[in-house]
């Protein structure tokens, strides 16, 4: 979760629409859709026998400017070649360069004057903040310098010699670059944020070095630009990194903290070694009142935190006198102990000190249920106002209280689910490491349906926003002008929240819930995170796991659901109901008795009977034919004869079936929203009783958009309901009831006075803006 308030930006533009091909079965594999499995990624969805990737070390020394707002870095990367391909020159990102002055995320956004303009809004309009890395020289490991290559954010570094595969090279950065301020300059993943009362700043701080772009099989290098949304795309290393910052500040960063003796006073390390033994309640390591004592020192003197971190994609960190810190353990199920943290200011007490840790410990133990134990040492939720921002062992998450410590519900569940989210992609994409530069969905809709579960596991019914079906159906039927497939680069998304997070999530859920059941959905899933962790996953290789691990073909729901717009919308079209004739001349003659007094008369009978008092054949008697007393719905003897003879006819089974006198329903579906789904059908019976049937989607396998089935049951069906526990994302519901329902709406009754001081013509633009906003959702 990142920059939310980006999501409100949305410009119109023509967009296109992939929608299923007319007349394609939706069952047709994706054969055309996906990459050819080879040596490095195999048909199963597993990584293939001859599967490599790039690895990249990091030393870097870094210095915490607090004065002017500064991080000054050099830096020394190892970097490994093992693909089998000589490279002569290396990518590196450099991230920063989204803030250079000349960034094209400044000049290829698009924009449009409002009524009402905030600071934020024009200060986008006219860019003066001085970002990007400011680099002073690359060099070798013999500090000789290199020559680079800078376009835009990503910089070319040209070996002197051929980088061949199984060796490794040195590249040593020196650079500095201006911090923004997180809450003047359009919000950001990383920055600062100035305190006014205390004088202090909170930094969190991430992004902050240049960080070698992925090689790998599939890709190449990932050297696509960073405009802002598509994020990182990195490759796994060992980090050894020093912090120079001001001495009272507190620091929490990726890895493991290695100079504890020398920047933590001796009641802070006890602390620490209570809280690694706490499992329920979080231990305070540095207290509210040693924060507000440390926000009144500021200490000039300059203090290093050393950190080291194995095996991890990136690194961040956040450094502030301002920080109160607690801990406690959590413990796995293979026995090894993580250390849950957090760090706040007290702008987020109570709130913080009641729920972070406690949420980073319940993040572990149930995202690590769904896919494999947590692999690192530590865990930290840092508060940062406004986002959400995830990095390895780290993130930053928004939950501020009001200034007299009271916070609303609201505020508590955004704050739990943020944590939540944010740890949990420690799962995805930092140890599943897909290539977010790419695919947005990849990370954030498996996490968001992860997230989901998690937080129904923190309490019954919590309030989550995405996950359940019903949940998306606003979004899926929405004009598809302003809807991509999921399948699209994380750049050019329309609906950047509901597709990137909301749809994927509530895929997920449904194939968990509906078409998969959990048993065999948890078993695959869980398979693609093993197979995958530590690794780079694709697409295909989340799609072909799935099916691999579960012997159900998917790819009908893959195609519909990530590859085009399609929406889910089926008909209970038709009901009929039939019996077996008995053939018993009494029943069925009785029966047909019934059905002719039943009947519905026209009008003129109705009218003549109450208008004519006689009729002729009444008055002349003699007219009448001799046979009028004849009943056609009396049995006749000659009627009996012919039912025994056929009862003597029938076999002992057929006899059974004329016996058991079932009703049998015949059903018919349309298929209104164009994606096939299972059907989910309830019955209500004459006794009351129900029955839930569910078939397969594969009912839908000739492709038609109508599809017949029959039902037989020993009650007469009172009623049906085609999805009952709304788990399709069925967008129109209203054709799901037999007997049909009528939909019952309200309405306002129209205020004929104006409304306070508006006039017509205001009142008519206020409409304008309203449709405007509606046809962008
Ligand atoms: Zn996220």
């Amino acid at each position: 979760m990142k920059l939310p308030l980006i999501w409100c930006l949305l410009l119109l533009a023509a967009g296109t629409v992939q929608a299923q091909v007319p007349g394609e079965n939706p069952f047709k594999q994706l054969e055309n859709e996906l990459p050819t499995p080879n040596v490095y990624r195999n048909a199963a969805g597993a990584p293939g026998h001859m599967y490599w990737q790039q690895k990249a070390d990091y030393q870097m020394d870094i210095r915490l400017d607090d004065e002017q707002q500064r991080v000054y870095g050099t830096e020394k990367i190892t970097y490994h070649n093992n693909s089998p391909d000589p490279l002569d020159y290396l990518w590196v990102q450099l991230d920063q360069n989204v803030r250079a002055l000349d960034s094209d995320t400044y000049s290829t956004s698009t924009s449009e004057m409002g009524e009402r303009m905030s600071l934020g809004q024009l200060s986008r309009l006219e860019p003066t903040f001085d970002g990007g890395f400011k680099i002073d020289w690359v060099r070798d490991a013999a500090g000789k310098d290199m020559a680079y290559f800078i376009q835009k954010t990503m910089m070319r570094v040209d070996l002197p010699k051929t980088l061949k595969p199984g060796e490794s090279t040195v590249l040593q950065i020196k650079y500095w670059y201006n911090i923004n301020d997180r809450m003047k300059d359009g919000g950001g993943r990383s920055g600062s944020e100035y305190f006014e009362e205390d004088d202090n700043y909170l930094y969190t701080i991430a992004q902050f070095y240049p960080r070698m772009a992925l090689y790998s099989d599939n890709v190449g290098w990932q050297n696509k630009q960073f405009l802002g949304r598509g994020e990182f795309t990195l490759t796994f290393g060992d980090y050894d990194v020093k912090i120079t910052v001001p001495a009272d500040h507190l620091v929490a960063a990726t890895g493991t903290l290695q100079n504890d003796s020398e920047v933590l006073t001796r009641e802070q390390r006890q602390r620490l070694e209570k809280a690694r033994k706490e499992r329920v309640q979080p231990v305070i390591i540095a207290s509210q009142e040693e924060a507000i004592e440390r926000e009144k020192t500021k200490v000039k003197k300059e203090k290093t935190w050393h950190f080291k971190a194995e095996n991890v994609r990136d690194f961040a960190f956040a450094s502030s006198r301002k920080f109160i810190w607690d801990a406690m353990g959590v413990e796995q199920e293979d026995g090894s102990v993580v250390m849950a943290m957090s760090m706040y200011p007290k702008e987020g007490n109570p709130l913080w000190e009641r729920f972070s840790t406690k949420a980073v410990a319940h993040t572990l133990k149930w995202y690590t249920h769904y896919t494999f134990n947590y692999p690192y040492p530590v865990a930290w939720s840092i508060n940062a106002a406004d986002i959400g921002m995830e990095y390895p062992m780290i993130c930053f998450n928004f939950g501020r209280t009001e200034a007299d410590g009271t916070y609303s519900d609201r505020t508590k569940y955004g704050m739990i689910g943020v944590i939540i989210h944010e740890v949990g992609h420690n799962y995805f994409p930092m140890i599943v490491n897909s290539d977010e530069r790419q695919w947005t969905w990849m990370d954030e809709g498996l996490n968001t349906f992860l997230q989901y579960l998690a937080e129904q596991q923190w309490e019954r019914d919590y309030p989550s926003r995405r996950g359940p079906a019903n949940k998306i159906v606003d979004y899926m039927k929405g004009d598809k002008r302003y809807i991509s497939p999921i399948m699209t680069n994380s750049e050019s998304i329309w609906q950047f929240g509901n597709n990137a997070y909301g749809k994927p999530a509530t895929a997920l859920n449904i194939l968990r819930e509906t078409i998969m059941g959990r048993e065999a959905f948890d078993y695959a899933f869980k398979t693609y995170a093993n197979r995958w962790k530590f690794k780079h996953p694709a697409p295909a290789d989340l799609f072909r796991t799935m099916e691999d691990a579960s012997a159900i073909d998917l790819d009908w729901f893959w195609r519909g659901w990530f590859f085009t717009t399609d929406h889910v919308d089926i008909a209970l079209a038709d009901v009929k109901e039939f019996r077996i004739n008995s053939m018993d001349p009494v029943a069925e003659k009785a029966r047909e008795r019934q059905a002719e007094e039943e009947a519905p008369r026209n009008i003129s009978s109705i009218r003549n009977e109450q208008e004519i008092t006689q009729t002729y054949d009444e008055i002349d008697t003699t007219l009448r034919d001799f046979y009028t007393d004849y009943d056609p719905f009396e049995a006749t003897v000659i009627d009996r004869d012919e039912y025994h003879h056929y009862l003597q006819g029938l076999s002992e089974a057929e006899r059974a079936v004329l016996q058991a006198n079932k009703y049998y329903y015949e059903l018919t579906f349309e298929n209104i929203g164009g994606l096939v789904m299972p059907i989910i059908l309830e019955f209500t019976f004459a006794d009351g009783t129900k029955e839930v049937l569910r078939i397969p989607a594969e009912i839908w396998r000739m492709g038609t958009e109508e599809v017949t089935k029959v039902f037989p049951f020993t009650q007469q069906v009172k009623s049906i309901v085609l999805d009952p526990f709304l788990e399709t994302a069925d967008t129109d519901t209203s054709n799901n009831y037999y007997p049909s329902k009528p939909a019952v709406n309200r309405f306002d009754l129209y205020q004929s006075r104006e409304r306070n001081g508006e006039n017509p013509m205001q009142r008519n633009r206020r409409a304008e803006q309203q449709d405007a906003s509606g046809s962008r959702r």
